[in-house]
């Protein structure tokens, strides 16, 4: 017997009735979690039951359950950490994805995702500007990205020494020098770990967060020439989203022979934009860039992508050679080359599906509104008494203090425990802020309106006595 569409019809329906009434409600409703994970556990756990339970009921009694403690991140008037919506497109692409079930691993096994996902790939390197002919993986998130591209890097930069760590390992290896900002997000040290590399030797940054780029020239000086060397740089620090400067710090990198690395989780798409790719300019430059669809793109979790220019070097680092694979000898590779799991979802469909119902000209209008909201927003709060803005606003984030930390602190409580809206607190250059980020397509003024009150409302919490 094989499948039969009876079979899920009603589960499916139910879903999707689910699916709309969370839509319906998003608009509206608070934004933060009307229960806890705790309170929940009660709800969902106790012992597993003996026998079955129909699937619509089950679809039932986990839409029923989770109700309370979804948090809206898909609410226009969530600002926390770096988080995207999703676009309408590509959340009916993400179910088609489970419903096919394709294990998009090789190209002949599963042509049409893997086509649609190369097809995708094509768009992003056009529209980041980035070498046409670089490998594109779709892994799990930035960090996944991350750690795919300096696996890659790690190869590279070990091979032209003569070095193949695929056979040979790490343990007698020359040492690998990482290089990288003093305000990298710590998912590359994080990448760093998983690859044996170690903690990233750190070079000062500016008061934007960006690395100085003549300290990073006395850091490369340190080194021994023909020393392997990866230096990561950065497009989007998630405080201040101020981007490094690129082209100056990948070209000094480069004249000392390193592998440069990109972390764009949400920035790198700076460079899609006429009004905003100054910031990224001389991205191109580099040899790898991570970035995230599920946070600017707005495709729904989970979607990084990892992009290197010379496909032998992830290939190396991330191809293999099981007798029972049948793989692409002639073509583009085949996917699993191209990211750390051989078997995984087709996450680059809903990737296609974004893209293609946004077109290039809505690329554009998403980013360039993402940073117009910021500004809008980061303006408002400045009007506020006692606040201050303390990052220039040139992207998407927007970090803010209301006088000393204490009082910092309490806003932010207060402004969570409102729940209207989302913004969370931080702490950057050795103090307390609270952090915006802009990363919802939906959001619009009414919203951008919405969350000035609050924060005005939070703002009238007494200074602490
Ligand atoms: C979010 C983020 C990451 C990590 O990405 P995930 O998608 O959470 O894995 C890495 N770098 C930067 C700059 C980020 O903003």
């Amino acid at each position: 017997m094989t499948v039969r569409r009876a079979d899920y019809t009603k589960a499916l329906d139910r879903a999707t009735v689910h699916a709309q009434a969370w839509l319906d409600s998003v608009g509206e409703r608070p934004v933060k979690p009307q229960a806890t994970a705790d309170q929940l556990l009660r709800v969902f756990g106790g012992p597993l039951p003996d026998g079955p339970t129909t699937p619509d009921h089950v679809i039932d009694l986990l839409a029923g359950g989770a109700e309370p403690g979804l948090m809206a991140m898909p609410s226009g008037r969530f600002f926390g950490w770096v988080i995207g919506g999703t676009l309408p497109a590509a959340l009916a692409a993400d179910w088609l994805v489970s419903a096919w079930d394709q294990n998009t691993g090789l190209r002949f096994a599963t042509p049409a995702t893997a086509a649609v996902e190369e097809a995708a790939a094509a768009w992003l390197l056009e529209l980041l500007d980035l070498p046409r002919s670089a490998d594109v993986g779709f892994a799990t998130g930035a960090t996944m990205a991350n750690f795919t591209c300096l696996a890659a890097a790690r190869s590279a930069v070990l091979n032209r020494i003569g070095w193949d760590v695929r056979n040979l390992g790490l343990s007698g290896a020359p040492r690998v020098h990482v290089i990288a900002g003093a305000e990298r997000h710590e998912t590359i040290d994080l990448a760093l770990g998983y690859l044996g590399l170690g903690a990233p030797q750190l070079v000062a940054a500016d008061d934007q967060g960006r690395i100085i780029a003549s300290e990073l020239a006395r850091t490369l000086r340190g080194v021994d020439a023909g020393a392997p060397i990866i230096v990561c740089l950065q497009a989007g620090n998630v405080h201040s989203g101020a981007f490094d400067p690129l082209r100056t710090a990948t070209e000094i990198a480069h004249e000392h022979g390193a592998w440069v690395h990109v972390d764009g989780a949400f920035g790198l798409w700076a460079a899609a934009s006429p009004a905003l790719r100054h910031l990224a300019d001389g991205v191109a430059l580099a040899d790898s860039w991570a970035t995230d669809a599920h946070k600017t793109l707005n495709v729904p979790y989970d979607c990084g992508i990892a992009i290197v220019a010379d496909p032998a070097a992830v290939r190396a680092a991330m191809g293999t050679h099981a007798s029972y694979l049948i793989v692409d000898e002639t073509g583009p590779g085949d996917p699993f080359e191209k990211v750390p799991e051989l078997s995984r979802r087709a996450r680059g469909v809903p990737v296609w599906a974004a893209l293609r119902s946004l077109g290039r000209d809505g690329v554009v209008a998403l980013v360039d509104g993402l940073v117009a909201n910021a500004r809008t927003l980061a303006a408002g709060i400045a009007q506020i008494d006692g606040a201050e803005v303390l990052n220039d606003v040139d992207y998407t984030q927007v970090c803010v203090a209301f006088g000393d930390d204490e009082r910092t602190r309490a806003v932010t409580e207060r402004l969570i425990a409102d729940g209207l809206v989302w913004m969370s607190g931080s702490k950057w250059h050795d103090r307390d802020v609270l952090r915006i980020s802009v990363s919802n397509w939906s959001t619009d003024d009414s919203d951008v309106q919405w969350s000035l009150d609050a924060v005005r409302r939070a703002g009238l919490v007494p200074a602490p006595s």
